[in-house]
């Protein structure tokens, strides 16, 4: 896995964060400022499980949704 650059920003409500892949094969993870702190720690996981699942390379979006869900779920089970 690259680096990963995490940034806070001011999103529209209802957008909880994102990721990219960079062309130097970094990543970066912005994540809403607006959110609260549990919030965004919830966001960073979920965006980190994106990177973690190579998403970036796979195009239904749906599916990646619910895919990285189920993967969170599971973590959060076995914990
Ligand atoms: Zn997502």
């Amino acid at each position: 896995m690259g680096d990963i650059f995490t940034r806070l920003v001011d999103m529209p409500c209802g957008i909880c964060g994102h990721c990219n892949c960079n062309p130097d094969g970094s990543y970066t993870v912005c994540i809403n400022a607006r959110l609260g702190y549990e919030e965004q720690k919830k966001t960073y996981l979920h965006e980190l499980e994106h990177i973690r699942g190579n998403d970036f390379e796979k195009y239904n979006v749906n599916e990646i949704e619910n895919d990285v869900r189920r993967r969170l779920c599971e973590h959060t089970k076995k914990r």
